[in-house]
């Protein structure tokens, strides 16, 4: 199994590590191409056995309760992203000398294996931050130039139906978290943008060295264009440590004047100097930073970095703004619930890192902040000392509340803390409520947790559901 693109599969002895949304796929088109493939699990419960009778019924082996053993005769494992590089699997395999490969590596190794359906280029999108949105972007501005596209990878079409199914695509979107990174070491992209690099998943990867190393894998081969961010310096030592394709350029991105090579802003415009015929003295009107839906700093980033990647695909002028037009966040992110009382209610539940919740509480003036949750091992000094001039005031919640409010009497002891020492569900009403009376008109109560929302709620889409609702209930009361 070496580094090119495999035909043959019949009766390859194929390890799929982990059920679940890539493993089941994975197991079902490696069975469908002749090879013989064992599913092993970690767990042992209802669902895992009822996704194991599926695939048994095909034909595929299933061993449930040993995710550690590599079955006897392996040549290749294909793992879901998120295990972890040194469980006992990895390493046996490692000695065995068998190759481990992600949910990515196998789409980018059977690409072009479909009898007449177009190979289409990726356009790859990765970084600590804004890679759902700037995907996304990208995926409507192509669209916008009439391309046959799809947004692919951790969100929509996954990326095996992208490669093996009928659908025919000029050239994909694709969203690439670390953890996909990592496990796929032969992909090459047309190009590649990484967003910004700020610790996260420092358990899983062990270190920030291995998470920014695998975050720059994404460089690797590049052929077109490296888009970094000018503002992120570690996201441009990433591109220059990279081997890539002779003539693939580095394309840098900034909320500032561009200079050459670059896409930024000027004077309220997004400008393109980067892939314009003479781009030491002429620039390119892109689109207006109203055209991106939120205008907020950071999201303005990752249209532009949105752009350079289109850009660097040939995409057309006009096709960069009537994307971004057509574009609309997905849901908590940056939401605009209501405004109540000359205070606006803004839902970014999204933010569930110190690094997202800054961006958000640098895109409004004065402002409330709900915050709390789980802090997943992070540190919230920076975060506090930087945006203590914003604050209004404050609502904590949660597990690791405490962690903000020690933040905050250390960086910002003038501000008002109401710390709601409660998990039920009835917590959110209050914490809004508490927000509304810190509010003056002007305000923004904006919900940026720093924090994941599992101590509370199934998932940050319920902490949004439950903030909107909570402000929908005080609109009704004003
Ligand atoms: P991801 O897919 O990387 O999680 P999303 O596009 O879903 O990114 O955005 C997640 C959250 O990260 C947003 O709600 C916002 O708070 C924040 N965010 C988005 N873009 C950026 C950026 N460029 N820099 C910093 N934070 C960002």
């Amino acid at each position: 199994m070496g580094s090119g693109q495999v035909t043959d599969w019949q009766g390859k002895h194929v390890t799929v590590a982990g059920l679940g949304v890539s493993g089941v796929p994975a197991a079902k088109v490696l069975h469908g191409l002749g090879a013989r493939v064992t599913v092993v699990n970690d767990g042992d419960d209802a669902r895992a056995r009822e996704q194991a009778a599926a695939l048994e019924a095909l034909g595929v082996t299933v061993r449930l309760g040993d995710g550690a053993t590599l079955p006897e005769g392996t040549e290749l494992v294909v793992t879901a992203p998120g295990w972890q590089p040194d469980k006992p699997l990895f390493l046996a395999a490692e000695r065995a000398g068998v190759p481990v490969w992600g949910d990515v590596e196998l789409a980018w190794r059977l690409r072009g294996t479909v009898p007449g359906k177009p190979v289409a280029p990726w356009l790859c999108v990765t970084g600590t931050n804004g890679k759902t949105t700037t995907t996304q972007m990208l995926a409507s501005i192509l669209r916008a130039a009439g391309l046959r596209t799809a947004a692919v990878g951790n969100i929509g079409v996954s990326l095996l139906d992208a490669v093996l199914g009928e659908e025919p695509y000029d050239v994909l979107a694709v969203e690439l978290s670390s953890y996909q990174l990592h496990w796929a070491p032969s992909l090459r992209a047309h190009s590649a943008a990484v967003l910004n690099l700020a610790p996260d998943h420092l358990d899983w990867h062990g270190s920030m060295e291995a998470y920014a190393r695998d975050k720059g894998r994404v460089y690797e081969g590049n052929q077109v264009a490296c888009v970094y961010n000018v503002a992120d310096k570690a996201t441009e030592d990433l591109v220059r440590e990279a081997d890539v394709e002779e003539g693939c350029r580095a394309i840098g991105f900034t909320l500032g004047t561009p200079g050459p090579s670059q896409l930024g802003v000027v004077e309220g415009i997004l400008v393109d100097r980067a892939f314009v015929e003479n781009r030491r003295e002429s620039a390119q009107e892109l689109a207006e930073v109203s055209d991106v839906n939120p205008p907020a700093p950071h999201n303005i980033a990752n249209a532009l970095a949105a752009a350079a990647l289109a850009r660097a695909f040939g995409v057309p002028p006009q096709a960069v703004r009537d994307g971004l037009r057509a574009f609309t966040p997905d849901a908590h992110r940056i939401a605009h619930v209501a405004d109540v009382d000359g205070v606006a209610y803004v839902d970014d539940s999204k933010a569930t890192n110190t690094h997202a919740a800054e961006a958000s509480l640098a895109a409004y003036g004065s402002i409330v902040w709900i915050a709390g949750g789980l802090a997943k091992g992070a540190t919230f000094d920076e975060l506090v000392a930087r945006s203590a001039g914003r604050l209004r005031g404050v609502v904590l919640m949660g597990a690791d509340r405490a962690l903000i409010r020690e933040a905050l009497a250390r960086h910002a002891p003038e501000v008002p803390v109401v710390d709601l020492d409660r998990t039920d569900t009835g917590a959110m009403l209050q914490a809004v409520q508490e927000a509304a009376r810190l509010a003056q008109p002007g305000d923004t109560v904006l919900l940026a947790p720093a924090c994941a929302s599992m101590d509370m709620f199934a998932n940050y889409n319920k902490r949004g559901d439950a903030f909107a609702e909570a402000v929908r209930e005080l609109g009704a009361g004003a």
